[in-house]
């Protein structure tokens, strides 16, 4: 088991930063990425793009546990990247990109969603009330700008309703984090 340099948790899988090195958990890296994006150790910049999911080296045998950990981090990085995608390109105003990176992000949603709904991993909090704020920011006008095809209007109305309708959210946990 690997150590959270932050909250000394010890875990199964960590988020590593290319550049230095550094490992997290994705619930720290999370949090912390939201508001800085320097290291929290050293201090060098970083994105999410180059972040990765570091396995334990020494992990030989891998059971169904540590398969599901693996396949949760990697879709909460994923799913985080494609959201910064759409922020980012949605603030330059480029609507191409934007549509496109949202489609990308409901077939993830869809494909993972009982993975997202069922999930005892703290971090999937995070990106349960990113994804939150993120259908309920501006919902109309982003809609409109996003224009949408039917086929992921009615993808985008399941989500929706699976989201609003179970109530598998912690509230507190919505404040914390950045809208559209
Ligand atoms: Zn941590
Ligand atoms: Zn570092």
């Amino acid at each position: 088991m690997q150590e959270c340099a932050i909250c000394r948790e010890k875990k199964i899988t960590l988020l590593q930063l290319n550049d230095c090195s550094h490992c997290f958990c994705s619930f720290c890296t999370f949090n912390w990425f939201i508001k800085k994006n320097t290291c929290p150790l050293c201090r060098h910049p970083f994105t999410l793009e180059t972040v990765r999911v570091k396995m334990n080296n020494d992990m030989l045998v891998r059971t169904r546990y540590h398969k599901k950990s693996i396949e949760e981090e990697e879709f909460m990085l994923k799913f985080i990247k494609y959201y910064l995608k759409i922020k980012i390109n949605y603030l330059y105003n480029r609507q191409f990109a934007c549509q496109s990176f949202s489609k990308i992000l409901i077939n993830l949603l869809l494909k993972n969603f009982n993975m997202l709904s069922r999930s005892k991993n703290k971090s999937m909090d995070i990106v349960i009330s990113i994804i939150k704020k993120f259908f309920d920011a501006n919902r109309r006008d982003f809609f409109r700008y996003l224009n949408l095809d039917n086929e992921y209007k009615n993808k985008y109305k399941v989500i929706e309703n699976m989201l609003f309708q179970e109530n598998i959210i912690d509230q507190s946990l919505c404040n914390t984090i950045v809208t559209v």
